[in-house]
């Protein structure tokens, strides 16, 4: 249930978010309290949600905001995670999923991290197959997406 996973997250995320002054949404504000299920590893996806959210907080900007959407189009979910931070030039656009690769080192390095939650992420989404991708505009912020399929009808679970 993707609504549960996340809020789990912003749970988890909360000190760190409220340290930056961040705020954190799910959108649309229509979504109910449960209820979006998909088919995966919920570890795995648990995984990449936390590194793509931690992602938008730390390269975010302060007091920012930090907008996780889950819009269903037709058998399948698209999550992405949006933030109004510094954004990302489109030369490092291609290259941010490469293991080990930051963009500034100097300030990535003050906010901690490895480089290696991208290249990490990347490899789940994949083995979910599916394609994670970046958008964005320096200046106004990024957003990381991918999509997840929803159970065939008449699955466990199913709310068909
Ligand atoms: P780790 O995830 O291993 O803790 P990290 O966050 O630096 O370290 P990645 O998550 O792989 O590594 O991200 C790679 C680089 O891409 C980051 O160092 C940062 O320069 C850039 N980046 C990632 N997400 C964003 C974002 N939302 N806005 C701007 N830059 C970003
Ligand atoms: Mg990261």
């Amino acid at each position: 249930d993707l609504i549960v996973l996340v809020r789990e997250i912003f749970e988890l995320l909360e000190q760190q978010a409220a340290r930056r002054g961040t705020h954190l949404e799910l959108f649309p504000p229509s979504l109910p309290e449960t209820g979006l299920l998909v088919v995966a590893d919920r570890n795995r996806i648990r995984q990449v949600l936390i590194n793509l959210i931690d992602n938008a907080i730390k390269y975010g900007r302060d007091k920012g905001r930090v907008v996780v959407s889950l819009v269903e189009s037709g058998r399948s979910v698209r999550i992405a995670v949006r933030d109004d931070g510094a954004g990302i030039a489109p030369e490092h656009q291609g290259r941010i999923f490469e293991r080990f690769y930051r963009i500034d080192k100097s300030r990535s390095r003050e906010s901690g991290g490895s480089g290696l939650g991208l290249a990490i992420s990347k490899h789940i989404v994949e083995a979910h197959k599916s394609t994670i991708k970046v958008k964005s505009t320096v200046g106004e912020g990024t957003t990381l997406e991918f999509k997840l399929n929803k159970p065939k009808s008449g699955a466990v679970g199913s709310a068909a």
